[in-house]
């Protein structure tokens, strides 16, 4: 059903779906285009973060598991029967696959939802669109990358060859569980190489149900792979595979710097990385628009619960409208956002991913109580939504941006509010941060405007705005946010690898 009719859906009817779609998930392994049990039989449990209870037990991968589906997607990659299909046939199964995708919008919305709490309208307007677009883009992106032909000696032919690496393993995080895989099998396929997905544990339900729609779109078996299991047990021996060609890896700073390891250690594999942000908003003193810098303020740090990469977790507000600013986050955003049942289409803040998750935030919170930040609302967790993972959404003023919880990624629904009195200070506050996804500026002034875009070490500058873009841009980060970037062209050649070929010629044309 695509989303259109499902805008119209009342609570009861998504938990009707719910019902219907949770009794009958697919718990097995996909590989080589068949549901598999783990070889030694392991299993792990998914939990609903939104109530605490058990959804099912998924197989739990190992090395075992990972070993066959690298060699199915290796099979797979040699035969060229995906690899070597022609781009139009291969471009055909992908915007097919598209189309599955948003044909079944309402099951792969309910999976997610329920996995790791995201609030159901956001899976429906957000996450499932967005799979379909970027299978898409990637899509087009097939007959449009070309190789080149280079301007060398005349006696000499210089042809530059852009073919697939091979085999791909992706390693993805939960907050957005089917578009960052999305991120990574759509480009990875497009350019003709087989993927081996392991999703996160915490989110595994709905990948397999992804690489059955690319089969059923036409897409060969082995093609798409998915082992589902815990990160040292699945994902670690995917990222040290000898014949995994990239990994590609969305998640924390920490395990992305494994990742470097484990391709040292094995065969220097391909390593994209997209880590964690701690992203600074900048609000000057000239903002064209207050209301809109307030709401873009609170919108950016309690979206997606504040589980996003880019949230803007840092507001850095020139001291002259400080007091006002914080006055007005504090009466508008408060109640923007109120935590509730993710299956009610009204609810726009779900639970954290998961029990240990909330808890870990609320440390976080005391944390910053005890460093000496002001609280100015939340940071407790809703009694009445017990014993579900939720906290209410946080805003602590008057923060320096030594303190913990201006440093350390919180990834929950936590604001830090910062005063400073130059735009010097500004830019130095921002870039006082080992990460470097996203920042945004705000100000009338287009000088002041260009000189903080230039100098903020990000790879993401939105001026007047947060968290804008589409696919005309790269997403990714500076720093210890990543060395890669995602939803865009670069993206796609980044699955491809370049052949240089001499053509010796008998002399002068
Ligand atoms: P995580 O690093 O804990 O886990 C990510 C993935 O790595 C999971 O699939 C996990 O099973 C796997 N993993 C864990 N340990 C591993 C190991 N030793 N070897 C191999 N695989 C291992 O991250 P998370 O909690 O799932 O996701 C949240 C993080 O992701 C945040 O830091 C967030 O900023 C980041 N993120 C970044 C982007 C981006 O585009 N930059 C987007 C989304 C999320």
């Amino acid at each position: 059903m695509s989303s259109m009719a499902l805008d119209d859906y009342s609570k009861d009817q998504w938990h009707e779906a719910a019902a219907r779609f949770s009794s009958r998930v697919e718990t097995r392994h996909f590989i080589d285009g068949a549901l598999r049990d783990s070889i030694d039989g392991g299993r792990f449990e998914s939990v609903n973060p939104a109530t605490g209870e058990t959804l099912t037990a998924m197989a739990a991968g190992n090395h075992k598991d990972i070993d066959l589906a690298v060699a199915a997607a290796r099979k797979t990659f040699e035969s060229g029967v995906w690899s070597k299909m022609d781009p139009r046939a291969r471009m055909k199964v992908l915007y097919r696959f598209a189309d599955l995708v948003e044909a079944n919008t309402e099951e792969l919305a309910v999976l997610d939802s329920l996995d790791m709490g995201k609030p159901i309208s956001d899976m429906v307007s957000v996450d499932v669109p967005l799979v379909a677009e970027t299978i898409r883009f990637m899509a087009e992106c097939i007959d449009k990358v070309d190789g080149s032909v280079t301007n060398t000696q005349a006696d000499q032919l210089g042809l530059i060859l852009r073919e697939p690496l091979g085999v791909v393993g992706a390693i993805t995080p939960w907050n957005y569980p089917q578009l960052m895989a999305a991120w990574k099998f759509a480009p990875a396929l497009a350019a003709g190489n087989t993927v081996v997905l392991k999703p996160a544990e915490q989110s595994p339900m709905s990948a397999v149900r992804l690489a059955q729609l690319f089969m059923e779109a036409g897409g060969p078996a082995g093609a798409f792979n998915v082992v589902n299991g815990l990160g040292e047990a699945a994902g670690k021996p995917l990222a040290l595979h000898m014949d995994v060609r990239k990994i590609s890896f969305t998640g924390s700073t920490a395990v992305g710097k494994l990742m470097m390891q484990y391709a040292g250690q094995s065969n220097l594999k391909h390593v994209g990385l997209e880590c964690g942000g701690k992203s600074p908003q900048i609000f000057l003193s000239d903002l064209p628009d207050m209301g809109a810098a307030v709401e873009a303020a609170y919108g950016g740090i309690y979206e997606n619960m504040g589980e996003v990469c880019n949230a803007g977790s840092r507001l850095l507000v020139e001291r002259s409208i400080y007091d006002e600013f914080v006055e007005r986050f504090a009466a508008e955003g408060q109640h923007a956002y109120v935590p509730g049942d993710p299956l009610d289409p009204e609810t726009s803040m779900g639970p954290l991913v998961s029990k240990q998750d909330q808890q870990r935030v609320l440390g976080m919170i005391e944390a910053g109580k005890a460093e000496g930040a002001r609280l100015v609302f939340g940071g407790d967790a809703p009694a009445d939504l017990e014993p579900g993972a939720f906290v209410n959404p946080t805003l602590f003023a008057d923060v320096n941006n030594q303190m913990g919880i201006a440093q350390q990624e919180i990834f929950g629904p936590v604001a830090s509010m910062i005063p400073f009195d130059s735009i010097e200070e500004a830019l130095s506050l921002a870039n006082d941060t080992i990460y470097g996804l996203a920042a945004s500026v705000w100000t009338s002034d287009i000088d002041r405007a260009i000189r903080l875009t230039k100098g903020i070490e990000a790879g993401m500058v939105y001026v007047n705005a947060y968290d804008a873009g589409d696919f005309t841009q790269p997403f990714g980060g500076y720093k210890q946010s990543g060395n890669t970037r995602d939803a865009c062209l670069d993206s796609y050649k980044n699955y491809t690898q370049q052949k240089a070929c001499w053509i010796q010629l008998s002399g002068p044309a």
